[in-house]
């Protein structure tokens, strides 16, 4: 993927990150997107470091005017963007019998609906290169489904269905559409939870163990290189096996 421009969003720490520095060890040149500008530089920076090329861009993915204007100044600034990485998520977990309408709608249009709206900004750039490669992260939950999240799960799941829809209409112009469903992954977003939650969740992983950021990020890096070129509509699991 040498000198290819990848776009990772929630990029700014987490399972972005680790996308990011892998993306860019492999020879990538990569924009790291997300809302919090320090964060980004600080990753855009060890990238730097590294010997590789970044650049860092502020993004909200709730607002349709925010993400066109992150990858019009993206593409402008740093070229056309062959690799998507629609990472970025949140969860707002309740029972659905308590759970308030925002916090579905919150849910679903940052992982969601912002995704797709991603997605929108580079197709026409991947068609023009008949050269493309689209990955999203979504969850072992929108697979499994899991009581607290149903709005996670739904949106989660609803990436599943639009990278397989994606894949078929993209085909024919070699941009490949794939999702990976990480598993439990220690990041900001799973420290939150408790230590007996955590016990309970081991128990159910066959490998005995949580997963890394990296190791989610070493499925995106595969299914972003040229050799996973006859790869697309794939759901790849990166769960130590606790749902098969
Ligand atoms: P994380 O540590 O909480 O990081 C989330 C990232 O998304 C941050 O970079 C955050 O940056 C960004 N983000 C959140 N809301 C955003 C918004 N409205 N606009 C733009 N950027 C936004 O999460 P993670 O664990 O790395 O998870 C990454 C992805 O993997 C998510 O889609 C998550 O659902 C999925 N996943 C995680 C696990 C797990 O166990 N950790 C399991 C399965 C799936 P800012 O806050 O600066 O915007």
């Amino acid at each position: 993927m040498s000198g290819r421009v990848a776009f990772v969003t929630g990029g700014s720490r987490g399972i972005g990150r680790a996308c990011a520095l892998a993306l860019s060890a492999a020879g990538a040149r990569v924009v790291v997107a997300a809302r919090n500008r320090e964060k980004l530089e600080e990753v855009a920076a060890e990238i730097r470091a590294g010997g590789g090329e970044a650049f860092a861009v502020e993004i909200d993915l709730s607002s349709t005017d925010s993400i066109k204007a992150a990858f019009a100044s993206a593409s402008k600034d740093f070229g056309a963007i062959g690799i998507l990485v629609n990472n970025a998520g949140v969860t707002r977990d309740n029972l659905a019998l308590r759970m308030k309408r925002i916090d579905w709608d919150a849910v679903l249009e940052t992982n969601l609906t912002g995704a797709f709206t991603c997605i929108q900004q580079v197709l026409q750039g991947m068609m023009r290169e008949r050269w493309g490669r689209i990955i999203n992260i979504s969850s072992v939950v929108g697979e499994s489904g899991n009581a607290g999240q149903v709005n996670y799960a739904a949106s989660k799941a609803g990436l599943i269905g639009l990278t397989k829809s994606l894949a078929q209409e993209m085909a024919s112009r070699n941009v490949t559409v794939n999702a990976v469903t990480p598993g439990f992954i220690e990041t900001d977003m799973t420290n939150v939870l408790t230590p007996e939650v955590r016990e309970k969740v081991l128990a159910g992983i066959p490998l005995r163990r949580f997963g890394k950021a990296g190791d989610v990020a070493a499925a995106v890096r595969f299914l972003a290189s040229e050799e996973a070129g006859y790869i697309t509509g794939h759901v790849l699991s990166v769960n130590g096996g606790m749902y098969m």
